[in-house]
């Protein structure tokens, strides 16, 4: 041994990791740690890896360095192969739909979907289902063939949902809430010869060649078809569906997912996380977010019961809370901001609840806050090109820090340095994911599938795995703490987004010279950033509009902020640390801007500041034209409470401005009644809606302002 080992550990040292190397005869390394920060085990490790390296160093003396790998041989088979033993046999053959008909046949009259006033049979869901899945093949749906479904949620996206995927087709969600000119682009990237929608949104949708089928005004001739069918087998490859996410080159791209891949998902959550026939999902995702699928199949295939939240319920914490207990919800999904609505209202979890919170980083005071009253909460993670989720895990008391946990069935895990080495224990990498949740790939983008699904050199033979983008490590247990991003990619609201699409939109606006946008805390927005040409009379409202054609409402900013040069780095690139921060120093007086007058309006108006991260707020400033969503109306509502003044989400919808607030609140005699029927004003769907609409601008925007204009909603 060139190398003794020792390793002394001391409470007090003055930092937190000495390494002293003492070459004589023999090289000594010494390591001197806090035991605080590091524990014996990890620095024996240390240790051990720095043998490796230097070993390897004298066998290859003219290997680059980045080329020689630090693992010993133990600490790589412990990465590669003890961590992701994850093989489970499964049928691969048992789509979800098929035990879902198994279902319905022993269970024919319990109730399957609950959404508002509607109760479906699985009897009759079963029935429904076939006769629009042999509609379906009559329109020539066969496998693999894609069809566009533009639905809201109802009993009948379900008998949509069942009857595509009985054809033996797979489908693509085309989202209500998207614009137009979204829809079109999705519709054109996936070639859908057949779009399944109903009468009152078909209007909306630029079909091109496909053709339309309406749920309910075509219902009479498919209820010609038969409510029974026999042949419904279909290859674990074929696509169960194609769902489009935000792509950087400024047009969404379209992930396809596989049965096989589905059903190892579901088969994992049965057994692993649990849900069964007695269990009540409380479905709260958008059909456009994958993580959906598990809310909606994985009741039916059990047997249990599924009740569809609508967009308005999903986006309203007091209405959230009633659905919860009026349906005796036993799980429920979502995404942290979800979780953080529910609990501005002032909700603690039910008894027995059980919660699944995943599509973003859950914050250890959200998870304490959830876990307080002895609920079950996991964590679970992935991205939608590696089918929903990846991996879990239990949150228990003390779960600091907190953990994505380790890959569910059939699925391997990799932490992947700079040069494409398994990174040793506690050294960040990229995360690679492996196993039967891969996609097939990016719908009609061989490139862009190539260069993220990729065939790794470690682990089994030749494996193929997908580049997360996930900045990650792996901890002494082995599960994996997921740190940032490599990329621009962000998530809002739960919402993924690449900025790069929102600046390729901006790019394409006459008169912008260049562009950036940038995710900023508290609260939560997006911010863009833009240089014009010479005379082009650019305004936040032109460039808000511009974007509102092709950009669903939540990957369009909240502020703009024009500059007269971008900040540049070394390098040439948009310096993005150094754009400056929306404050009160860099908005220019609008020209009618009105101060808060009386005393209520200025605690009103600071209110809103506060919540909005808006430096002033004048009397006639527009709510709905300031950047505000469901969760600031909330935490506006909630503020204003405490502090005794009768606000809610209603109310604020009513009266969009300080001014009328003022009026309303002024008029009310504290303390406030806490909720207001919901249909007693514009609901959220409304107000949505207003939103997508160019808005009229109150106020004129002075040169160098910073304009609050519309911007993002759930
Ligand atoms: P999506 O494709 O919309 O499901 O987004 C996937 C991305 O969301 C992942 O690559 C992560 O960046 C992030 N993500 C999802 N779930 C989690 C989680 N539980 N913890 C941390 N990040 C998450």
């Amino acid at each position: 041994d060139f190398l003794v080992r020792r390793v002394i550990s001391v409470e007090r040292t003055h930092y937190p990791l000495t390494c002293l190397v003492l070459p004589g005869r023999e090289m000594n390394v010494k390591l001197v740690y806090q035991t605080a920060r590091f524990d014996a085990r990890a620095m024996t490790r240390f240790l051990a890896q720095m043998q490796t390296l230097a070993e390897a160093l004298l066998d290859r003396p003219n290997a680059p360095v980045a080329a020689l790998s630090p693992l010993a041989e133990a600490e790589r088979r412990q990465q590669i192969l003890d961590w992701n033993e994850t093989v489970e046999a499964y049928d691969r053959y048992e789509h979800f739909h098929r035990r879902f008909m198994r279902q319905a046949k022993q269970r024919p009259d319990a109730i399957a979907v609950v959404s508002g006033d509607e109760r479906m049979s699985y009897g009759e869901l079963d029935a429904r289902s076939n006769q629009l899945s042999h509609y379906l093949r009559g329109a020539g749906v066969k496998p693999n063939t894609l069809v566009g479904i533009h639905m809201e949620r109802s009993t009948d996206l379900l008998v949509g949902l069942l009857g595509i995927l009985k054809a033996g087709g797979a489908y693509v969600p085309l989202d209500p809430r998207f614009p137009a000119e979204r829809l079109a682009m999705m519709v054109e990237d996936s070639a859908t010869p057949v779009i399944l929608t109903q009468a009152d949104l078909a209007d909306n949708l630029d079909s091109r060649d496909a053709k339309r089928v309406c749920i309910d005004t075509d219902w009479a001739e498919i209820a010609r078809c038969s409510r029974q069918i026999t042949d419904i087998d279909g290859h674990p490859e074929n696509l169960a569906y194609t769902i489009f996410t935000s792509g950087s080159t400024g047009r969404p791209k379209g992930v396809q997912i596989p049965h096989r891949a589905l059903t190892n998902l579901l088969l994992t959550f049965e057994r692993r996380v649990g849900f069964g026939v007695d269990d009540v999902m409380l479905a709260v995702t958008t059909l456009s977010f994958d993580i959906a699928g598990l809310e909606l199949y994985l009741p039916l295939m059990v047997g249990g019961r599924v009740v569809l939240a609508s967009a308005e319920d999903a986006a309203d914490g007091d209405r959230l809370q009633t659905l919860l207990r009026e349906e005796a919800a036993t799980v429920m999904q979502a995404t942290p901001a979800t979780w953080r609505l529910l609990l501005t209202t002032g909700w603690t979890p039910n008894p027995g609840l059980r919660m699944w919170c995943g599509g973003e980083a859950l914050p250890i005071d959200l998870a304490e806050r959830l876990i307080a009253y002895g609920n079950v909460l996991w964590n679970v993670y992935g991205p939608t090109e590696t089918t929903i989720w990846s991996s879990t895990v239990r949150i228990l008391p003390d779960a600091s820090p907190i953990t994505v946990g380790l890959p569910i069935a059939n699925t391997s895990f990799y932490v992947v340095d700079e040069a494409g080495q398994i990174a040793p224990v506690g050294v960040a990498g990229e995360l690679w994911i492996g196993g039967d949740g891969l996609a097939r790939g990016y719908s009609g983008k061989p490139e862009m599938t190539a260069e993220r699904f990729v065939t790794a050199r470690f682990g089994a033979v030749g494996q193929r795995c997908y580049r997360t983008g996930d900045i990650a490590r792996r901890l002494e247990d082995g599960r994996v703490e997921v740190l940032g991003r490599l990329d621009q990619q962000i998530k809002l609201r739960g919402f993924r987004i690449e900025l790069g699409e929102i600046e390729e939109a901006h790019a394409k606006v006459d008169g912008v010279l260049s562009n950036a946008v940038v995710l900023r805390e508290d609260p939560a927005r997006l911010v863009a950033y833009y240089v014009e040409r010479a005379a082009s009379a650019l305004t936040p409202e032109v460039l808000r509009q511009a974007l509102a054609r092709t950009l669903p409402d939540y990957m369009v900013p909240a502020l703009w902020m024009r500059l007269d040069a971008m900040p540049l780095n070394a390098n040439g690139k948009i310096d993005r640390r150094a754009l400056p921060a929306p404050d009160a120093a860099n908005v220019a007086p609008m020209a009618d801007y009105l101060p808060p007058q009386t005393e209520l309006q200025q605690q009103l108006a600071a209110i809103w500041q506060e919540v909005l991260g808006l430096p002033r707020i004048g009397l006639g400033d527009n709510l709905l034209d300031l950047g505000a969503d469901s969760i600031h109306l909330f935490q506006i509502a909630a503020r204003s409470m405490r502090v005794g003044l009768a606000v809610n989400a209603s109310t604020l919808l009513r009266h969009p401005t300080v001014a009328a607030l003022a009026e309303v609140v002024g008029a009310t005699a504290t303390p406030a009644r806490p909720i207001e029927a919901p249909s007693a004003g514009p609901s959220l769907a409304q107000f949505q809606r207003k939103r997508r609409r160019p808005a009229v601008m109150e106020t004129a925007v002075a040169a160098t302002a910073v304009a609050a204009t519309l911007g993002n909603s759930d």
